[in-house]
């Protein structure tokens, strides 16, 4: 996935797909826009809702700083 793009479902990656559905959670943004695209991807990162199936696999998690509260 690209870091200057929105990501759209594919089969072939279900990361990728997992990320869009996050988007689309978030309402997605305009692709044109790039301070959209950063405050959806802060609101991903931010994603309250633990309770989430897909919420250990969202994107834009910073590994290192999940890691260091277990
Ligand atoms: S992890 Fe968060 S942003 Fe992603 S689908 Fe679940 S609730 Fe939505």
């Amino acid at each position: 996935m690209s870091k200057s793009t929105v990501p759209v479902a594919d089969p072939a990656s279900p990361l990728g797909s997992i990320a869009a559905k996050c988007w689309q959670c978030f309402g997605g943004c305009d692709a044109d826009k790039p301070e959209g695209i950063r405050q959806t991807r802060a609101e991903i990162k931010q994603c309250p809702s633990a309770d989430c199936a897909l919420y250990p696999f969202r994107p834009y998690q910073n590994k290192a700083q999940e890691a260091s509260r277990k």
